[in-house]
């Protein structure tokens, strides 16, 4: 089952895309695609109406994160083997956990607004899991029954402020935009093997990552099970899971950074693909 948000910002109602894809309209079943509308029994109910039986939403929608009311936006940082070793960077020991601030979230097809004095923007396409209930000190074998689904992230980074304005990387990481989430939330049972799903990022057509799941060093029932020994994770928190080979600031000789006009497309087997457009604020 396929979820999402559509609507203006701040406005967004949720929806169920259906087999044609198109958006249904899903007002009448749950107020959001959030809190305990994510749970198992929720997600049980959801899946048994017939789509067929929803209005369909007219027109060509905006979608909104598919996410509402995200608490926690955690992010794994070099959380892939590949990526570590085109960084040059030791494989972690444990899972090297930031946040992002839960303000920079908006849809998957919004601009991406590089803030004032940014020079060094980059892209990290990641998958984002979704918290469905409630945990605390859960095992990795458990893990996964406290998943609702699965999404496309861009962790998008201000290389600059992540690593020369502070001591850790919370500056970079929140910038108004920086985490486009969506187009959709995909329920763990459509999504099958988590840790096998192709990956990729282009930057104005060309293909600048190119990655799977499968190469994760901490995988997310991994992630999962250690943060929960450190925090309770609620529905509607968002793990952004790291990124694979091939971001701007890894290019040789030099890095690549992004510019106005740029656009970034980046999609993620059987969760969907995002497209931005890259400005400059004011
Ligand atoms: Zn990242």
């Amino acid at each position: 089952m396929k979820l999402c948000r559509y609507g203006e910002p701040g406005a967004e109602k949720p929806g169920l895309i259906d087999a044609d894809g198109r958006i249904r309209d899903l007002s009448g079943e749950v107020d959001d695609i959030a809190g305990d509308a994510l749970s198992a029994s929720s997600l049980d109910r959801l899946s048994k109406i017939d789509p067929a039986s929803l209005p369909m939403v007219a027109g060509d929608p905006r979608y909104g994160p598919c996410v509402g009311a995200i608490g926690k936006f955690m992010c794994i940082g070099l959380n892939y083997s590949d990526h570590a070793a085109e960084t040059g960077a030791a494989i972690p020991e444990h899972p090297i956990l930031f946040m992002k601030a839960n303000s920079a979230i908006v849809g998957p097809n919004d601009d991406v607004v590089m803030p004032r004095g940014s020079e060094h923007t980059d892209w990290e396409v990641e998958l984002g899991v979704v918290i469905g209930t409630t945990c605390k000190y859960v095992s990795e074998a458990d893990a996964l029954d406290h998943v609702a689904g699965y999404c496309v992230i861009n962790d998008v980074s201000e290389r600059h402020f992540q690593t020369k304005l502070t001591g850790q990387w919370t500056k970079g990481k929140s910038c108004d935009t920086f985490g486009p989430t969506g187009p959709w939330l995909v329920t763990k049972d459509e999504v099958g093997d988590v840790q096998d799903l192709a990956m990729s990022l282009d930057v104005n057509g060309k293909r600048m990552q190119t990655g799977s799941t499968s190469t994760m060093i901490f995988t997310v029932t991994q992630c999962i099970s250690h943060l929960s020994q450190m925090f309770t994770l609620h529905p509607g928190d968002v793990i952004s899971t790291g990124t694979p080979p091939g971001v701007g600031m890894g290019i040789k000789p030099e890095p690549v950074y992004l510019k106005a006009g740029d656009v970034m497309e980046l999609s993620i087997e059987k969760l969907g693909s995002q497209r931005q457009t890259v400005r400059a604020d004011q």
